[in-house]
């Protein structure tokens, strides 16, 4: 155990704070977060009402990046006590993401703490409802101001949170994104880092202005093999198996996408993880042979794609639309919500203060 600090101010923006009705995704934030302080070495860390933060404006964070995050939910359904899921695969992609940007990450233990603070608070405002959670975003920053290009020596670590349903915008309409480029091979693609979105943000919103939900990455040197949409990993569906491309070290490694891999193999399913080459696809989804695409991570869980364009105007349709991911996003949902049995050990109750 730790000595996490708990603020005064932490009860009283508790008891004030309700649940409203419409929760959406990240619209209603939890009135407390977790904060740690690096500087030669972590504090206990302490747990405040949700408020602004002091950073001095050349902090590192703001001019080079030196961000990394994650994603996760906690859930309560059924049970008093909250739960997480594999938390420990997010504190060590957490700590791959730090190593890749020669950042100090927090222990694992200061990790796994601050969540269970900041879940054990929130606890009464932890949705109870089927696909709805409590959305955590720890997150790690470097504070030191300086132009000069090294590590920031301070940092640090957070973790705030959002009442939330399960984000969904129905089937999604993905734009081929042909010309900008995302991430590539020894770049930060692996990391789970701002700047990855920040080089997202252009052709995210020329798909918006076209009426598309998302962009679809492809590789940098030659622009022919899928990587990814912006924060989500693909799976297609072709004859009677599951096709995802190969972890190429620009690809975050999702721990959705290894969750479904591990649940589909487990339920039968061929999953078959191979360089995609978009071309090819198309060719599949035209003749049929790939009946189905679908997109998946922790917030949407899985999602349905309708339509993948081009920035011509040529769109092509899958036959099927959340047919093969309804099935395995209701199977996973249920592990998470413990409604089912856990056979992997995924499900990680918070422990009692
Ligand atoms: C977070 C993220 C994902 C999904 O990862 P999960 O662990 O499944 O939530 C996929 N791609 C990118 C770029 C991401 O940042």
């Amino acid at each position: 155990m730790t000595g996490i600090r708990i603020d005064a101010g932490v009860a009283s923006a508790l008891a004030g704070f309700t649940l409203p009705e419409k929760l959406g995704f990240g619209l209603v934030t939890a009135p407390v977060m977790f904060s740690a302080v690096y500087d030669g070495g972590w504090d206990g860390g302490e747990l405040v009402p949700y408020g602004p933060i002091e950073l001095l404006p050349g902090a590192r964070v703001l001019h080079y990046a030196e961000l990394v995050f994650e994603g996760m939910k906690a859930y309560r359904l059924g049970h008093d006590r909250p739960n997480l899921f594999r938390p420990r695969a997010n504190y060590q992609r957490l700590a791959r993401s730090a190593a890749r940007l020669a950042m100090q990450a927090p222990s694992e233990t200061l990790f796994l703490d601050a969540l269970y603070a900041i879940v054990r608070a929130c606890t009464p405002i932890i949705p109870r409802v089927t696909g709805q959670s409590l959305y955590l975003r720890p997150f790690l920053f470097g504070t030191e101001p300086g132009y000069h290009i090294r590590p920031s020596t301070t940092a640090r670590f957070m973790v705030i949170a959002n009442p939330a349903e399960v984000y969904s915008s129905g089937p999604m309409k993905v734009a081929i994104e042909r010309a900008d480029s995302r991430a590539s091979p020894g770049g930060t693609g692996v990391a789970k880092t701002g700047g990855n979105y920040a080089a997202s943000l252009r052709a995210t919103q020329v798909a918006a202005d076209r009426g598309y939900t998302v962009a679809l990455w492809l590789d940098a040197a030659s622009r022919r093999f899928i990587q990814e949409l912006s924060g989500m990993n693909l799976f297609a569906v072709i004859g009677d198996e599951l096709h995802t491309p190969t972890l190429d070290g620009s690809i975050l490694e999702g721990i959705t996408r290894d969750s479904l891999i591990t649940l589909a193999r487990s339920q039968g399913l061929k999953v078959v993880e191979r360089p995609m080459e978009i071309d090819a696809l198309i060719a599949q989804v035209q003749g049929g042979e790939c009946t189905e695409l679908f997109a998946c991570g922790t917030a949407a869980i899985v999602s349905p794609i309708g339509v993948l364009g081009e920035a011509d105007g040529r769109e092509y349709r899958p036959r099927d639309v959340d047919r093969v991911a309804a099935r395995l996003r209701e199977s996973l949902l249920a592990i998470q919500e413990r409604r089912a049995p856990d056979p992997f050990g995924w499900v990680h109750e918070v422990p009692p203060a």
